[in-house]
């Protein structure tokens, strides 16, 4: 029988450890908060925003959100995200992307203070992702795997894990976080060659391509870990991962569904790293 690795209850150990730690903040006199930027009102940003501010919420962290003009200048966008960066009281910065048109991603990825970057849009903080300096902030999904794989105690130490796709958001960043923890890791994307068996061959398999389905019972082998980080719209309208949870869940040892898996342990790392970066601004840790 396979396990079906929730993310509701990897978000529910989360939480627990969560109240603690915002607990020790309020006995300081701390109230850890998120700055949300929003340039626009795209109905992803917003469904996103929402999960958002109710997490934080559920754990005591404030938001504010920064609601900036679809049509805002580079200028403007820059004074309104340097306030943001500023404020002392705003420990942690969402910042949604992709960034309309006319804004120039790359010069806020360079402003952003490293410790409130609690989402790795900064160099500093990729930086230290790639090397393995656990003292900065990885991409949120990409993190939310690792806590997925650790919740439920499947150590990845000298494992063949592969990893569909190398995004910067998810990827990459996550085969550096297998690599720190002593997998053996293969990332494969659009031009691999036998992705089928390079797939089949691991012990643990992520998919990360954004491919609806694509990972059938034959790209897995028996008792093997499967972890689907994709989110996209079947044929059928519903909302579905990359793997064909179906096809595959009688076949391997563990997996996560979608939705209900990684997903919604996202906005926990995020809270996370609030509390994170609201105990480093603070000089607790
Ligand atoms: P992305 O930027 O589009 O990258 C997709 C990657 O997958 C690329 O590296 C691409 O290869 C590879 N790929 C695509 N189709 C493939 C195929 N048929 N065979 C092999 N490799 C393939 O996407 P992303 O931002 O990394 O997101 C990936 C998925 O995760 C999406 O479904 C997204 O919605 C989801 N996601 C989930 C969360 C969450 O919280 N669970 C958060 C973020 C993203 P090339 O580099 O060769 O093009």
């Amino acid at each position: 029988m396979s396990i079906i690795m929730k993310g509701s209850e990897v978000a529910a150990a989360m939480k627990e450890e969560l109240l603690r730690e915002v607990e020790k903040l309020a006995r300081k006199g701390i109230v850890p908060q998120l700055g949300i930027v929003r340039v626009g009102a795209r109905p992803d940003d917003l469904a996103y925003e929402r999960g958002a501010i109710k997490k934080m919420g559920g754990v005591g962290i404030r938001c504010k959100v920064i609601e900036l003009s679809e049509s805002i200048g580079q200028a403007d966008f820059e004074q309104e995200f340097s306030a943001v960066d500023n404020n002392p009281d705003i420990h942690g910065i969402l910042l949604f992307r992709p960034l309309p048109r006319q804004l120039d991603e790359q010069s806020v990825r360079n402003m952003i203070n490293p410790k409130k970057d609690i989402d790795c849009m900064s160099p500093v903080n990729i930086a230290k992702v790639f090397s393995g300096d656990e003292s900065g902030f990885a991409p949120c999904t990409a993190e939310a795997v690792m806590e997925v794989l650790a919740h439920y105690a499947i150590d990845v130490r000298g494992k063949r894990v592969t990893v569909v796709g190398r995004s910067m958001v998810v990827g990459k960043p996550l085969s550096m976080l297998l690599l720190k923890k002593n997998a053996t890791v293969t990332i494969c994307h659009t031009k691999t060659i036998n992705l089928e068996e390079t797939c089949r061959n691991a012990e643990i398999l992520v998919a990360a391509a954004g491919k609806a389905a694509m990972i059938t019972a034959d790209f897995v082998s028996e008792n093997s870990v499967v972890v689907d980080v994709g989110i996209n719209v079947g044929s059928d309208g519903k909302l579905c991962g990359d793997v064909d949870f179906d096809a595959v869940v009688a076949k391997v040892a563990s997996i996560t569904p979608v939705p209900g898996g990684v997903g919604a342990v996202t906005s926990s790392v995020l809270a996370e790293h609030v509390v994170r970066a609201a105990n480093s601004l603070n000089g607790l840790s």
